[in-house]
């Protein structure tokens, strides 16, 4: 059903501000004036997509961080960009993020850890979606989640 992407990912954000505030960590969306952000999605799977990328940018990012997500348009697609300043992915890593069940190296000990699903799943609903999912990264900078969504039809 056609949602307002800006309206749609601040109700996420704010779900996520009490976890902001309990790790130290400066969580914040932005999106230009006047944004037409409406496209056709489905509420529940678009919701776990940014529930996952969200809740990785705060899980690996450590305190006194940033998140940042930005909602941007281009010709042909709403974009969202979510960005962080934690650990970074190592560049030969980057390549398998969104396999299942792949967790980076330090992440696969922690006793707090998930099961590498995460990405995977984000990825067939963005893919589902007709959209697509990109990542860079910088050890020791932070990591930037790109995710372009197929804007309606005018
Ligand atoms: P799950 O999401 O199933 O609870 P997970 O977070 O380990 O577990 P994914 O979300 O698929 O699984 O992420 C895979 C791996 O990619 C993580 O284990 C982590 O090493 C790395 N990763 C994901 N997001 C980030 C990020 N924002 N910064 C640094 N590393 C990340
Ligand atoms: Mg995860």
């Amino acid at each position: 059903r056609p949602t307002d992407m800006v309206q749609f990912l601040r109700r996420i954000v704010d779900n996520f501000e009490v976890e902001a505030v309990d790790h130290d960590i400066a969580l914040t969306l932005g999106a230009a004036d006047g944004i037409d952000a409406t496209i056709e999605l489905d509420p529940d799977r678009m919701t776990q997509v940014f529930v996952n990328l969200l809740g990785n940018a705060l899980r690996y990012t450590p305190a006194g961080g940033t998140v940042h997500v930005e909602i941007s348009r281009e010709s042909q697609a709403l974009v969202v960009a979510l960005s962080d300043t934690g650990p970074g992915i190592e560049a030969d890593h980057l390549p398998f993020v969104f396999d299942r069940f792949y967790r980076g190296e330090e992440d696969r000990s922690r006793d707090t850890g998930g099961t590498g699903l995460g990405l995977a799943i984000a990825k067939e609903f963005v893919v589902a979606h007709n959209g697509t999912i990109q990542v860079t990264s910088a050890k020791g900078v932070g990591t930037t989640f790109v995710v372009r969504l197929p804007l309606l039809d005018s």
